[in-house]
């Protein structure tokens, strides 16, 4: 199993947040966090801004246009290990 990069997981956190990884990505994708701080606290201020929303699973919150912002935005943050 390979590990994974910062910046995987910020291309698989949508995926990550809406609970659709596989097993094995879902495994390493956490490893990952438990080993990478600033991995973790962007997840959890991902999922914060997502709660003040009122509801995880708000697509229409989300579209496809911010997660693609987001996306990019938080690839120029965080630089690869
Ligand atoms: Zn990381």
């Amino acid at each position: 199993m390979s590990e994974l990069k910062c910046t995987d997981v910020v291309e698989n956190i949508m995926n990550y947040i809406d609970q659709e990884l596989d097993q094995t990505t879902l495994f390493t994708l956490e490893k990952h966090l438990e080993m990478c701080p600033e991995c973790k606290s962007f997840v959890d201020t991902y999922k914060r801004m997502l709660s003040l929303s009122g509801n995880l699973k708000n697509q229409i919150f989300v579209t496809t246009d911010i997660r693609k912002r987001l996306k990019n935005l938080l690839k120029t943050k965080i630089k690869p290990h």
